[in-house]
């Protein structure tokens, strides 16, 4: 069937002498590769294949099904945008949920909001909270945060357990719609963020990458904008080891309060002399949230389309 196809050739991304290759229907016809020292964990969990490498100019690798989910040296770019995006656009963000984000950065990013009292994060796979820990401690130092609260099981059904108007902000950081995650990015999904979050309150969702999902894009916008009565936005930054160097986000906000995700209102402490990591931030900044809103005309064509 088509998903076997699929299967078989999301696992195609292998290590071939010295090299990992990315190779996936998701960006047909181009591959990332990144050269290996030395593979460092491979099991394959209830939801999807894990494996952790050490590369030579990246530090230690996380892939999930054959595709990275983060480096050690350009986690900070993706970490820090899909959560400070939503978080400094609103003000005295207190209640936070994470759905995906088994890493524990984006935790960590969390953490750095001295106004949040609570962070629950939904996982669907013990297996990369527990690499995670064991590989990338200074990621998953997030987890060490007393607020967070963990509960592993699908965002999916999570979400639709949540009372209404729970969260003032609900950060998506999930893989990609193939496998686990493919629910992430549907109608029936968005509609439960949007009845768990207050008045106001802010989403912000892996939103692939303009360079080759602009047919993916499309659609999400379009469901957002049925949904989320407040505003509806798209944002985008750089990840080297990201399929085209890109990925984007969707930031939404519910009825309410209007939010004006361009204008950044709630500042945070950029040199973490308040957050108890004391880790300086490496990629975001003022500056840097308004400019991530600015779109090549291609994508505003499709993506502002009124
Ligand atoms: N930054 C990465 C990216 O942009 O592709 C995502 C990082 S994080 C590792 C993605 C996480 O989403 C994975 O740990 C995966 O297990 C989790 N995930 C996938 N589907 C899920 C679901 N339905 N519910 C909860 N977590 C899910």
């Amino acid at each position: 069937s088509g998903n076997s196809t699929t299967k078989e050739a999301r696992c195609m991304s292998s290590v071939i002498p010295g090299w990992f290759s990315e190779i996936s229907p998701m960006w047909p016809g181009e591959a990332h590769s990144l050269k290996v020292e030395k593979i460092l964990f491979q099991e394959k969990s209830d939801y999807q294949n894990v494996m952790v490498f050490q590369s030579s100019t990246y530090g230690k690798v996380l892939v999930l099904d054959g595709v990275i989910q983060l480096t050690e040296r350009d986690e900070c770019a993706y970490q820090e945008m899909i959560t400070h995006l939503p978080l400094c656009s609103i003000p005295n963000p207190k209640k936070v949920l994470v759905i995906g984000g088994g890493d524990g950065g984006v935790l960590r990013e969390v953490s750095r909001h001295s106004s949040v009292e609570q962070i629950d994060i939904c996982e669907i796979d013990k297996m990369v909270i527990d690499v995670s820990k064991q590989f990338f401690p200074d990621i998953a130092v997030g987890y060490d945060d007393p607020r967070v609260t963990l509960h592993i099981g699908d965002g999916v059904a999570f979400l639709k357990a949540v009372p209404e108007g729970t969260y003032d902000a609900v950060i998506v950081d999930s893989s990609d719609p193939i496998g686990p995650a493919q629910e992430l990015f549907e109608k029936p999904f968005f509609k439960s963020v949007a009845r768990a979050l207050r008045p106001g309150g802010v989403v912000c969702t892996q939103a692939e990458s303009i360079w080759l999902h602009m047919h993916i894009i499309e659609d999400i916008v379009a469901n957002c904008r049925q949904i989320f009565k407040g505003s509806v936005n798209y944002a985008w930054t750089t990840v080297p080891t990201y399929p085209s160097g890109v990925i984007g986000f969707m930031l939404c906000s519910t009825e309410g309060p209007l939010v004006n995700f361009k204008h950044p209102v709630n500042p945070i402490d950029a040199d973490g002399t308040l957050s108890k990591t004391k880790r300086p931030l490496k990629f975001y900044n003022s500056e840097i949230h308004t400019a991530a809103f600015c779109l090549p005309s291609f994508a505003k064509k499709i993506i502002e389309a009124k």
